[in-house]
């Protein structure tokens, strides 16, 4: 399904200053927010337009926005990204909006933060994701290969279960209740407002160990050097990189993912464009002049090209299927190859005398050709 233009969401103008998007927000979030709007389809238009506001209401974003439109926006940005810098928490409270008090107000400590999956004030997923560089050879890449890495990581201690407490047993954190968060309250005037942030005693776990793991000290995770296998597939390109899910650090319960990014060494003989590739082959003046067969490597093996007679040198043929194999799809990409007539420079002197031919043939030609054009 498109996506909605942000500006269409809010009900503004291109040119609309921040205040006006501002308002054009207050209005349609205390409309659809979902503790007040019970309809099925409240939750969704509510997410719609804190995304519109979001982007909108970031000078950098919005610019992005402008020039390169969802598609090229969706690119840059991720849905994190997107909420990163705005504290809807704040801006709520600037929308005077009174919460944590009695009926009628919402409150924030569950529902926006599952929204915005846990963004501006909820528990921050930890960066867990790892990075491993490999290189390959360009016929490594077109075979594709199981590649056995060695990742040194974290993972979860085999004494607790990965859960940091011994015996496994862990406890509500009794600061948290278990929510993982905690709220403090502060009035202003007529109004409560209620802050929410991550709790420092469980770290937002909501749960504590009863006692700590004697062999990972409660930090639910050992270092551990691993092999790993890594399908990467036939046809890979330079600089891509293949997602392990799962298989990156290990902490508290989580496991970040591992980033295999491929490298391909320089051929000596082939160059590549996407799924072509390119070489130069020398051919003897006698071969491109009568024309006959020449022999091309390939990255699999041989392959015979025929040059017609009167081949000029720096011609290019194209040998089709054997260039790259496609990553997704069938079929891959073509050897072209570049003949270099390659100028004689050692004759005999049965060979000098009939190169001698060349140049009255050639004359007599031009000359019919002047004669032609000056009659
Ligand atoms: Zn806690
Ligand atoms: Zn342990």
């Amino acid at each position: 399904m498109a996506k909605r233009d942000y500006y269409e969401i809010l009900g503004v103008g291109k040119a609309a200053p921040l205040d006006e998007i501002k308002a054009a927000y207050r209005k349609l979030a205390l409309e659809f927010h979902p503790d007040r709007n019970k309809d099925p389809g409240a939750e969704e238009k509510f997410k719609e337009i804190s995304e519109a506001y979001a982007v909108l209401s970031d000078a950098e974003k919005r610019k992005k926005y402008d020039q390169f439109g969802h598609e090229g926006f969706d690119r840059m940005y991720s849905q994190e990204d997107i909420f990163r810098n705005v504290n809807f928490e704040d801006l709520f409270r600037e929308f005077g909006v009174g919460f944590g008090g009695s009926g009628g107000s919402f409150g924030f400590g569950g529902d926006i933060f599952d929204l915005f999956g846990g963004m501006g004030g909820g528990r921050q997923r930890r960066n867990n994701d790892l990075r491993y560089d490999t290189e390959l050879s360009l016929e490594q890449a077109a075979k594709g290969l199981e590649q056995e890495v060695m990742i040194p990581r974290n993972r979860p201690c085999s004494e607790c279960g990965g859960s940091g407490a011994l015996g496994g047993r862990r406890i509500t954190c009794s600061k948290c209740g278990g929510r993982g968060h905690v709220r403090s309250s502060r009035k202003m005037g007529f109004t409560q407002f209620m802050t929410v942030s991550n709790c420092d005693k469980c770290g937002g776990a909501g749960t504590i160990p009863e006692k700590p793991c004697k062999k990972c000290g409660g930090s639910s995770a050992i270092r551990s050097d691993e092999r790993l296998t890594v399908k990467i597939p036939a046809g890979i390109e330079d600089g891509a990189y293949l997602r392990v899910s799962g298989q990156g650090n290990y902490s508290e319960g989580e496991s970040g993912d591992l980033y295999v990014v491929v490298h391909i060494a320089p051929h000596e003989f082939f160059k590549r464009d996407g799924d072509d590739l390119y070489c130069e082959i020398p051919i003897s003046f006698g071969k491109a002049a009568l024309g006959g067969e020449v022999d091309v490597p390939t990255l699999s093996g041989n392959a015979t090209l025929t040059v017609p007679a009167g081949t000029q040198t720096h011609t290019l043929f194209r040998l089709r299927g054997q260039g790259m194999p496609r990553v997704r799809g069938r079929g891959g990409g073509d050897l072209i190859v570049r003949v270099i007539v390659q100028t004689p420079s050692d004759l005999s002197q049965k060979q000098k005398d009939a190169l001698k031919e060349f140049p009255d043939a050639e004359q007599k030609k031009k000359k019919g050709f002047f004669d032609s054009m000056f009659r």
